[in-house]
């Protein structure tokens, strides 16, 4: 209960920060061209933001940016919790803010759509990169559905990109639909692993594997070495019994340790093959097109049924037929077909 307080004052509070500063959509735009970070944290919450008179602003704001969006490398990362996903992203991070590349760090968390506290992507976790003037966190969007957080996190990716941030990672717990969801907006997926006790395979759920271009096992240090070789061995040889993905690329099972920063820079090196890779078999960008096509198809089917649903006559009419079909006094199909024809 606290925590659900806590973020809606948190919410209410960026708001009014939102109202009290310049709100001009060119303003946001000239600070984000500049990289300034306060210009980002307040486009985000504009996009965040559900009123009205908001939307057309974050529309009008998201179309001037894309001419500057889309140079980066979008990265996803998923993993159970206790992981290390955090301890991943801060030594990961702190790796590529090295090498001179700034990086935004979001999450997307469907339980925030339940308890409206992240549990994910939250600056306490990454305390040293959250202080890193080349780095930008930003907790999971609140929102009633993973759809909600589908929008906000893609738009914020597009916002990030403006404003020159070059890697971005996107975080999640993989509960329900939220690895596919991420998967859909990133051009890496990265799966983190821990090296179990010789059964490794079990309980991982077989569209992930799928989606992985990368399993990287965490925790490779102390006695935990052979475990992880042996981990490794297991990944691998799974991995090849899966058909070659359209992108040309063979996933990898590489292993590290984010506590001790060891096995950082050979993940990096393997990101950065992938780009190559991709880039010159015009996969990376022609996945991009499909995404937004997708996306675009997608919103278009939210909306229609929004739309729907919101209607009042419809609403009369499905209230009416619902505990016919409860009786089986017409089919689910029949009431169905009379639902949306009801409507012409
Ligand atoms: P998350 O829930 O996936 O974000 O996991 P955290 O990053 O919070 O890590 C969970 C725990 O595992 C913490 O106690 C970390 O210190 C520990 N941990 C994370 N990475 C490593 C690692 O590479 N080696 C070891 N030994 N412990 C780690």
């Amino acid at each position: 209960m606290k925590k659900e307080e806590n973020k809606k004052d948190f919410t209410t509070k960026r708001l009014k920060t939102l109202r009290k500063k310049d709100l001009s959509v060119q303003g946001l735009l000239d600070g984000l061209l500049k990289g300034d970070k306060s210009a980002l944290g307040q486009a985000i919450t504009l996009i965040e933001s559900t009123k009205v008179s908001h939307l057309k602003k974050s529309e009008e704001l998201i179309t001037r940016c894309l001419r500057y969006a889309g140079n980066s490398v979008r990265i996803g990362i998923t993993g159970v919790p206790g992981v290390g996903k955090s301890t991943f992203i801060e030594s990961f991070g702190s790796h590529l803010t090295k090498l001179g590349k700034k990086v935004a760090v979001l999450a997307v968390d469907p339980s925030s759509s339940f308890t409206k506290g992240s549990i994910l992507g939250d600056k306490t976790r990454m305390e040293s990169l959250a202080k890193n003037a080349s780095a930008f966190i930003r907790p999971s969007p609140a929102s009633d559905s993973l759809g909600g957080v589908t929008r906000k996190t893609r738009e914020t990716i597009i916002l990030c990109e403006a404003a020159g941030y070059e890697t971005i990672l996107i975080e999640t717990v993989g509960v329900g639909q939220s690895e596919t969801v991420v998967h859909s907006m990133v051009d890496f997926f990265l799966l983190l692993k821990l090296a179990g006790a010789g059964d490794e395979l079990q309980g991982i759920k077989r569209g992930i594997m799928e989606m992985a271009d990368a399993i990287v096992i965490n925790k490779a240090d102390g006695n935990n070495l052979k475990n992880v070789k042996l981990a490794q061995t297991e990944f691998s040889r799974a991995l090849h019994l899966y058909p070659p993905k359209p992108n040309g690329w063979a996933p990898q099972v590489l292993s590290c340790s984010a506590l001790e920063n060891k096995g950082i820079e050979a993940i990096w090196n393997m990101i950065l093959e992938f780009v190559k890779t991709t880039q010159q078999n015009s996969y990376f960008e022609k996945n991009r097109s499909e995404q937004n096509k997708n996306w675009f198809l997608q919103t278009v089917e939210q909306l229609l049924k929004q739309q729907f649903y919101q209607d009042s006559d419809t609403k009369q009419l499905l209230k009416k037929l619902l505990p016919e079909v409860e009786l089986n006094k017409i089919s689910p199909f029949a009431a169905a077909n009379k639902l949306i024809n009801a409507r012409k």
